[in-house]
């Protein structure tokens, strides 16, 4: 869902103009989301390149202070790695995450 930064109301997909306004919607990319933390960079390697294939760009932040100090449940391998995908591919994510993750 997006909103236009100078009036604030719904927008519909892809305008490059608010109806609303009439201003202009700044091109920026989407918001990042974390949508999944896997136990190590292995994993979240695989799960990039299956989005990817999908047409979704995603990003993944390892975290090694967490996997220094970890409160458990994560794995000795490596840091735990999190899956960032843009907002509006979110769901569309997850749903091929857990079918991944089904098949692991
Ligand atoms: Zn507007």
């Amino acid at each position: 869902m997006k909103f236009c930064p100078h009036c604030h109301k719904r927008l519909p997909a892809g305008v490059r103009k608010c109806p609303h306004c009439d201003r202009e919607i700044p091109v920026h990319t989407p918001k990042m989301v974390a949508i999944h933390s896997l136990p190590g960079k292995l994993y979240a390697e695989m799960v990039k390149e299956v989005l990817e294939k999908r047409g979704i760009p995603c990003v993944i932040k390892t975290d090694l202070l967490s996997a220094a100090f970890g409160s458990g449940g994560i794995s000795a391998v490596g840091a735990q790695a999190t899956i960032f995908v843009p907002e509006n591919r979110r769901e569309e994510s997850e749903e091929i995450l857990h079918q991944m993750l089904d098949h692991i």
